[in-house]
């Protein structure tokens, strides 16, 4: 079942994560449709993943729409804390520029942007019935996505990463 077959019920819940965030389906959208075309992403873009643009979350017909929500809503969340609280579009240029700026150990803040959204995402699963081990080695399986190509601006030790997620409380 697509989100669209309930979008009442996830528009209601996507604010209550942040008031700002606006559902958008991805495949029907020209923008994400203009992406699609680069080489390197494709249709996959389209159909496989969920995008955030300031609080536009664009979500695929068939994607988890309860994990997107949370993990791409978490990010909008983030980007309202770098406003310090005023909106999240005001505070998605800050946002940029933490994720991309490399701190002195030569580690990236979107290391912790990312780790906070995808935790907060198997938070919810842990609410709806999920265990809290199997929530802990997503994680721990999340940090190592992170650490490798997919995510070429978090890159943080591997070892490392899978520690702390490791560590994370649930
Ligand atoms: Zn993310």
């Amino acid at each position: 079942m697509s989100w669209r077959d309930n979008r009442t019920h996830w528009e209601g819940w996507a604010r209550s994560v942040d008031p700002a965030i606006r559902l958008v389906d991805k495949e029907s959208s020209p923008l994400m449709r203009a992406y699609a075309r680069l080489p390197w992403l494709g249709d996959e873009f389209l159909t496989r993943t969920a995008s955030v643009i300031g609080a536009r979350i664009y979500l695929t017909r068939g994607g988890d729409a309860e994990h997107d929500i949370a993990h791409e809503g978490r990010h909008v969340r983030q980007k309202r804390w770098c406003s310090l609280g005023l909106s999240p579009w005001l505070g998605w240029p800050v946002f940029a520029v933490l994720c991309v700026f490399v701190l002195p150990a030569g580690l990236t803040a979107r290391f912790w942007f990312e780790m906070d959204a995808e935790a907060f995402a198997l938070k919810q699963k842990v609410r709806t019935g999920s265990s809290v081990a199997w929530a802990r080695y997503s994680l721990v399986e999340f940090a190592e996505l992170l650490c490798g190509g997919d995510y070429v601006w978090a890159w943080w030790p591997r070892r490392w990463a899978k520690k702390i997620a490791g560590l994370w409380k649930f």
